[in-house]
């Protein structure tokens, strides 16, 4: 009998989220309104900061970042070397300079070494820019260690903007991602563990800056007594109010959906010991705090990746690569100094392999996967 296909992940909408999206619909509210003001106050409870800013996508958060923080041209900014692009696209889009910083081989997040490794490369180079600020991404969940990242960014002047963009939930020293840095950034886009279709937040604790971001979030406008004043160009960054009514359905089980991830990859991990002590693969580093979003090995080279996706798909299990390499993409081109920048970013580009993942999924599902994985290996063995 044919399996259904298994997708790499599929939202997570109660049917509490649904109802609530058709009442926001025929209550004619549909951009601005009371979903959005009550999802913006649970989230910055939960997520523990002063202040949340909905906006309509991870990307559009870390823009207004940037643009609320005052960088621009003549700026740099350090970025991971190994993340989605926006958070390198958006450095460019203000007019800055992105630094490309080399990550960790099995967090996938850049260290204070690393940092500090790309932080002299730059200053080598004297290229004229001023740095001013760090953009640690908690890759996949897996939190970057603010704690240490934070004394080292003050130690050097550097402002920190936190891309949780996949991290929602996560912890680093028992302390919310995105409560380190001048700002957090989170993603609501369908591939992460809250979802409102697109969508995106800033958290903060600074009142001016959040009174700037929202602001910059809609047409530089802020409304007065004496009606709307233009205070400077802004974007239409806004999240629909029918989009919060979506994420406020999904917010009291973050908590239970996160605990189910980490389960699940604590079974992926025992499941997949087999193939890590035979050098097939190098399974993700857990860590406590670590939210799971995304559950990505690392194949060895001598394995051809697009082979064995080829042969899960065959099987009906969805994979696909985990995240970008900055430098080895056309915008970024020639921004890497040294192989330095670039080690272990390169690898896990290229054979990063993220297996099916979220909370629905359970040991029936990661026994699919790893038999499939098993089979597929082999075939790629076969055919190299
Ligand atoms: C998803 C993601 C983004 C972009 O978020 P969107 O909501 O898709 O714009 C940025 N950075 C990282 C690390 C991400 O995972």
């Amino acid at each position: 009998m044919p399996q259904s296909i298994l997708r790499l992940s599929i939202p997570n909408l109660p049917q509490e989220a649904i109802d609530r999206t058709v009442a926001v619909l025929r209550s004619g509210q549909l951009v601005h309104g009371a979903e959005g003001e009550a999802f913006e106050a649970e989230l910055a409870q939960h997520l523990g900061a002063r202040h949340a800013v909905l906006v309509s996508s991870g990307t559009a958060a870390l823009h207004l970042a940037l643009m609320a923080l005052g960088i621009g041209a003549g700026d740099s900014v350090l970025v991971p070397n190994f993340t989605f692009p926006a958070t390198g696209n958006v450095v460019k889009l203000v007019g800055a300079q992105p630094v490309l910083v080399d990550v960790d081989p099995s967090s996938y997040c850049i260290t204070p070494a690393s940092a500090s490794a790309a932080l002299g490369r730059w200053r080598s180079r004297r290229d004229g820019t001023r740095l001013r600020a760090v953009i640690p991404v908690h890759e996949f969940g897996h939190p970057a260690d603010m704690v240490e990242l934070s004394a080292w960014a003050e130690k050097e002047g550097l402002v920190v903007i936190e891309d949780a963009a996949c991290a929602i939930g996560a912890q680093s020293g028992g302390r919310p991602v995105g409560t380190f840095g001048a700002v957090g950034c989170f993603s609501l886009h369908p591939r992460k563990t809250l979802t409102t279709g697109e969508g995106g937040l800033l958290i903060s604790d600074s009142g001016d800056l959040v009174r700037r971001l929202r602001r910059l979030r809609s047409h530089g406008m802020e409304r007065t007594s004496a009606g709307m004043v233009f205070h400077e160009a802004g974007y239409n960054y806004r999240l629909t109010n029918l989009q919060s009514a979506l994420g406020r359905a999904q917010l009291p089980h973050l908590g239970d959906w996160i605990a189910a991830r980490r389960e699940l990859a604590t079974s992926y991990h025992e499941a997949l010991q087999s193939f890590a002590a035979s050098g097939y693969l190098i399974r993700p580093a857990s860590c406590e705090g670590h939210s799971w979003q995304t559950y990505m090995v690392v194949l060895a080279d001598w394995l051809d990746r697009a082979a064995v996706i080829k042969a899960l798909a065959a099987d009906g299990i969805e994979g696909n690569l985990g995240a970008q390499c900055l430098s080895e993409l056309p915008p970024f081109h020639g921004l890497a100094a040294s192989e330095d920048d670039m080690r272990h970013a390169r690898r896990l580009y290229r054979q990063g392999l993220a297996l099916p993942f979220c909370e629905q999924y359970g040991s029936e599902e990661v026994g699919r996967v790893v038999a499939a994985l098993g089979r597929a290996i082999e075939l790629s063995q076969r055919s190299a």
